[in-house]
């Protein structure tokens, strides 16, 4: 009797499928947006395109007195603003959305040509997410009522807005949408590496004939950010970043009637127990982790695997991830792109250098990658402990750590035992083991059988050191507004 012959897995050869960048103009150099106008200041720096290393084109660092101009601005658009009708100022956040679906594919290009995220994801996920906010908070801005439990609300006044280079624009329609939608008035402070975006933005507000002032855009570094959150003509502080420059945002509002919410760091718990579709939740771990380079603070870096299912989950995870296309993040066949940034690379670098000297098992994906650019194969350690760093540490990089349980009520221990409560995935087939996990961990979102979907309706905010406050749906309204008891 002959063998049957073993089927191979058909191996696809990918011709290239670069996006077309020809009818991308940017300026040469980009001011700043203050009261509705471009502003010059005294330094320029420039913005490269982590992907290859070249400059992409020079923008405004703002300095102090440029943070005051933009408060300032901010202050005397406050008044007509607020004085609107809300459901004229639903129409302009509409407006924005609507232009934002207008320039979408020049804005999934500059973004991933600004921070290094592959197209793919930017194309479809990035731009669309980000009018998707725009739309929905022009609805709630004359039925804030409803989104208050029937409360008498007023805005805030001037909000101060900081936002991180892993989502650079989502982050900003995340957090100008809703505080528009209340009558707010913005200074919006985008990431060093990442301002392009935020940059076109300011365009496409003055396109929506926004009053002048009403949104303030001003590049720079970490002392804009620092000089905004320090700023007494301040009513509100939204920060999304490092738990590290949370905590002295915190301390620099404390004793000051500001608000303030806090979108900080993860080591989120991807839970697999051994009644779960394995191949589903293969794919669910590839986009928890791989999903932007893992520059995604919710992102499944701890993944905790049954021990029974563990061996097959990790074999056919390391095959999956051997399968990822790492690259030109103008490709459209790219999976992961460019790492944000030199300095990005090494702090994952020392991290997974640590895990080695630690002496977890570190599995790295064998693949050429460009000679110039940031870029990390995508990396999986074994043999982890709960105590090695990069168990604990968010390590913000495409790497993820694999631990074990043997039962559902130590998978819940394990995966509660961090410092931060942002995110977690359960994969299983029952019900009612989802829910009885989901309710006894400390996380605010909690996914089942899927990881990392977002929608504007659904609130996003963490527990512990992840953070406090919620962005997005109903709840995203109640940081932007004051009850009036
Ligand atoms: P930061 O927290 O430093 O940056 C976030 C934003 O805050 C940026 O706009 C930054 O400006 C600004 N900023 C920096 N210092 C201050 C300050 N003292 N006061 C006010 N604003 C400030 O993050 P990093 O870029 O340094 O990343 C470090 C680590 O943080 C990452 O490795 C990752 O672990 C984590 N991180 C988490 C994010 C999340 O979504 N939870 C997002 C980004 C990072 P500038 O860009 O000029 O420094």
């Amino acid at each position: 009797m002959t063998a049957t012959p073993q089927r191979t897995a058909l191996e696809w050869e990918y011709s290239p499928a670069p996006e077309a960048t020809d009818h991308i103009r940017l300026a040469e150099r980009y001011d700043l947006f203050v009261g509705g106008t471009q502003r010059e200041t005294e330094a320029y720096e420039p913005t490269i395109n982590p992907a290859t290393e070249e400059p992409l084109t020079q923008i405004a660092q703002a300095s102090e007195a440029d943070v005051d101009a933009a408060v300032t601005a901010a202050r005397e658009a406050l008044p007509g603003w607020q004085a609107l009708p809300a459901l004229e100022r639903g129409k302009y956040v509409f407006r924005i959305a609507r232009l934002i679906q207008e320039r979408a594919r020049e804005l999934a290009i500059v973004e991933s040509l600004d921070g290094g995220k592959p197209i793919r994801e930017s194309r479809d996920v990035d731009i669309p997410l980000a009018a998707a906010h725009f739309f929905y908070y022009a609805g709630w801005a004359d039925k804030l009522g409803y989104g208050t439990a029937g409360r008498t609300v007023e805005p805030m006044g001037v909000v101060g807005q900081i936002v991180p280079w892993n989502f650079p624009l989502l982050m900003a329609a995340w957090k100008l949408a809703p505080a528009l939608a209340c009558g707010n008035t913005a200074i919006l402070k985008p990431a060093e590496t990442t301002p392009l975006t935020a940059l076109l933005l300011a365009e496409i507000v003055q396109e929506a004939d926004l009053p002048a002032g009403v949104v303030n855009i001003i590049p720079g570094d970490g002392t804009a950010g620092a000089a905004l959150v320090r700023h007494p003509g301040i009513d509100k502080i939204a920060f999304t970043g490092s738990t590290e420059v949370g905590k002295d945002i915190q301390a620099a509002t404390a004793g000051r009637d500001v608000g303030l919410t806090l979108e900080l760091g993860g080591k989120s718990a991807n839970i697999v127990f051994d009644d779960a579709a394995i191949d589903q939740a293969v794919e669910g771990i590839v986009n928890g982790i791989f999903f932007n380079q893992g520059h995604v603070c919710c992102a499944g870096s701890r993944l905790l695997l049954q021990e029974s299912v563990a061996e097959e989950v990790v074999e056919k995870l390391w095959r999956r991830m051997g399968k990822l296309r790492v690259g030109d993040p103008l490709d459209k066949n790219t999976d992961v792109g460019a790492i944000n940034s030199a300095a990005q690379l090494q702090r994952i670098e020392a991290l997974v250098d640590a895990g080695e000297r630690e002496g977890a098992t570190r599995r790295t994906v064998s693949c050429a990658l460009p000679e110039r650019g940031f870029w990390f194969a995508p990396t999986m350690f074994t043999d982890v402990a709960p105590a090695h760093r990069i168990a604990v540490d968010e390590i913000f990089g495409p790497v993820v750590s694999v631990l074990t349980f043997r039962t559902q009520a130590e998978a819940i221990e394990k995966a509660n035992a961090s410092a931060y409560g942002l995110a977690a995935g359960i994969w299983t087939d029952k019900g009612s083991r989802a829910l009885a996990v989901a309710r006894a961990l400390k996380a605010g979102t909690i996914w089942q059988n899927t990881y990392n979907q977002f929608d504007p309706t659904s609130p996003f905010g963490g527990y512990k050191e992840s953070g406090f406050g919620r962005e997005g749906g109903a709840s995203g309204l109640r940081p932007y507004v004051r009850v009036r008891e």
